[in-house]
């Protein structure tokens, strides 16, 4: 890391999923037991955590990146774009005993997706594992996390970050049971709206205030966000696709909205929006100002295909 640290930036350690993307195109996809011609195969770098450590990095963020793969050619595959991006790779292990992640993503003609994610190794993640990451996490200004490894080593994390001082980021995605001094740690968790009732949810045991008939109504988005702090977390960012996002600090309430842009596949927009944020935080930006380049980040994320391949280095032009 030490030759590697780029002196503007913060430092930024993401604790996550590595996995292998498997892509197969399909006219429509198969009922039970049908068995269809694809139109097509592609196999990419993935997972939440991977995302995310490429999307900063490309933007200049100085990012460690821990995961676990499994041996051989997938690892390589997984990891590839995390090399090209300059993402220091020592807290990145193999597991020999378990499979490299994998995510079997089905997309038809309509643009519909249905993935399958086989965890592999990101599942033998320990509270053991993550301790042993003291000393990154000591060393780093901020640290990243998802809800693609098991909750008990996001606990112990959170717990980690809580004990040396270190702002924790927790994007909670999907939801996963942490325990509430988690997220009474995560400044700021990061949810798109599905996930932020489901977060709320799982806070308060009260259903969140979105009423099934009304599933896009942007006051409930608010009521969510405030909900979520009203439960004792820190400060919330809420993405909302083409809306852009809400941000929710002890300073402030902002709806933030996104560029127009056309968007071809959104695959990823939510990890690329994550690494725009941490980069911003790490430098020492506000939630504002980091919240603001993010979702341009996100809205250009949108206009390419695939995940780390449609993500803008710090020399691309961001939509306005
Ligand atoms: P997720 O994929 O995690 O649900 P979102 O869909 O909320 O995440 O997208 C994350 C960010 O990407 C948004 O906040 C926004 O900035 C950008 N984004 C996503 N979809 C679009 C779109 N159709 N047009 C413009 N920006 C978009």
């Amino acid at each position: 890391m030490t030759e590697q640290h780029r002196p503007d930036e913060g430092r930024i350690l993401v604790v996550g999923s590595v996995n292998v993307d498997l892509v197969l195109g399909v006219p429509r996809h198969p009922e039970p037991g049908e068995t269809l011609a694809g139109t097509g195969s592609r196999r990419s770098p993935g997972g939440k955590g991977a995302n995310q450590a490429c999307a900063a990095a490309l933007l200049g963020g100085d990012v460690r990146f821990a995961g676990r793969t499994g041996a051989g050619p997938d690892a390589d595959l997984a990891l590839a774009l995390l090399r090209d991006a300059e993402v220091d790779l020592t807290a990145t292990k193999e597991v020999p005993a378990e499979e490299t992640g994998l995510a079997v993503v089905t997309v038809d003609e309509a643009g519909e997706n249905s993935i399958v994610i086989i965890a592999g190794a990101n599942g033998s993640w320990s509270a053991q594992d993550v301790k042993s990451l003291r000393a990154a996490v000591k060393a780093s200004d901020l640290v990243v996390s998802q809800g693609e490894i098991p909750a008990a080593a996001v606990d112990q994390l959170a717990l980690l970050c809580a004990e040396t001082g270190t702002r924790f980021l927790l994007n909670l995605a999907p939801v996963i049971e942490v325990g509430a001094g988690t997220l009474a740690t995560a400044d700021p968790l990061v949810v798109n709206e599905s996930e932020g009732r489901l977060a709320l949810t799982a806070l308060t045991g009260t259903d969140a205030p979105d009423a099934p008939d009304a599933p896009d109504a942007p006051d409930d988005d608010a009521a969510t966000v405030r909900g979520l702090r009203d439960a004792g977390v820190p400060s919330v960012v809420m993405t909302r696709g083409a809306r852009g996002a809400i941000l929710a600090t002890d300073a402030e309430f902002a709806e933030v909205s996104s560029p127009k842009v056309h968007a071809v596949d959104t695959t990823g927009a939510g990890d690329a929006f994550v690494g725009a944020l941490a980069v911003g935080l790490a430098r020492g930006e506000s939630a504002a100002d980091a919240c603001r380049r993010a979702v341009r980040v996100g809205a250009f994320a949108v206009t390419r295909h695939g995940a780390q391949p449609s993500y803008p280095s710090r020399q691309d032009e961001l939509p306005q």
